[in-house]
């Protein structure tokens, strides 16, 4: 059955590979950015899917936009919670805006998606949230205490808000990339990224498409009985 969705940093990176997995199994998809209006025409362009553009980390802009996607394409049934940024730095040096940014667009962004979708799922007594969180999130990371704090946070987030939809028809669960071959990841030094790909035991970095694969199965009508939980697709790099 055809759903609308919504992909937030549905445009680029992982993201993407989202949008075009759930548009691929006939959802209605909607991408959410922050502010790159050049990446998301040229998603929109080749893609066909509508890219709607607010700050997951702002509240109020978050129930708007959510409430503008519901009035122009439809209540919304899926939410990938995606969008997310890094502020690396080792503690000694980590400013506390870095800190709160992190918190209020990784953790923060959950949390308005949720609030504004949440409740119509429930009522409708169907709906799919799916958390990407991450390796760093269960493993923790050198430089990384705000990122790896909102992740975990993520996962508690994923565990609590599941209990609340699991009468409702309402799954929620998370998923943990490792390390995925992204923007996001181009911006860490090769050196130190030589040393990560040596760790994974599957030896190279993984593919938003291999994400993706992960996050719709999650999302299809067949995973109605998985809710509150984490699948880490990390090539073996963290096991537990
Ligand atoms: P990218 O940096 O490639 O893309 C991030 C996306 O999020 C962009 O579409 C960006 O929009 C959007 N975004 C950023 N901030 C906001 C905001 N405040 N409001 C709305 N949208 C926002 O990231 P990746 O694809 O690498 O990562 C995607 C997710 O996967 C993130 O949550 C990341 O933490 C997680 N992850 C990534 C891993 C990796 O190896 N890449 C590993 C583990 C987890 P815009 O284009 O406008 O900037």
């Amino acid at each position: 059955m055809a759903r609308v969705a919504i992909v937030t940093g549905g445009t680029r990176g992982i993201g993407e590979a989202i949008s075009l997995a759930l548009q691929d199994r006939g959802h209605k998809v909607v991408a959410s950015y922050a502010g790159n209006d050049e990446k998301a025409k040229a998603f929109t362009d080749k893609t066909g899917i509508p890219a709607y553009k607010w700050d997951v980390g702002d509240h109020e802009a978050t129930l708007e936009g959510v409430a503008r996607v519901a009035e122009e394409v439809g209540p919304v049934d899926i939410v990938v919670n995606n969008a997310g940024i890094t502020r690396d730095g080792v503690l000694h040096k980590m400013s506390f805006e870095d800190w709160n940014e992190v918190m209020r667009i990784n953790l923060g962004g959950c949390f308005n998606m949720a609030k504004a979708t949440f409740p119509g799922m429930r009522e409708r007594k169907w709906g799919r949230i799916v958390n990407i969180g991450s390796i760093n999130g269960q493993a923790g990371q050198y430089g990384q205490v705000n990122y790896a704090a909102a992740k975990s946070g993520i996962h508690g987030f994923t565990k609590a808000l599941a209990q609340e939809g699991a009468k409702y028809g309402v799954t929620v669960n998370a998923i943990a990339p490792g390390y995925i071959d992204t923007d996001m990841v181009a911006a860490v030094p090769a050196p130190v990224l030589e040393k990560i790909v040596a760790k994974i035991p599957v030896g190279r970095l993984g593919h938003a498409y291999e994400i993706a694969r992960g996050v719709a199965f999650l999302c299809s009508e067949n995973a109605e009985f998985v809710t509150g939980s984490t699948l880490s697709i990390n090539g073996g790099q963290h096991m537990y």
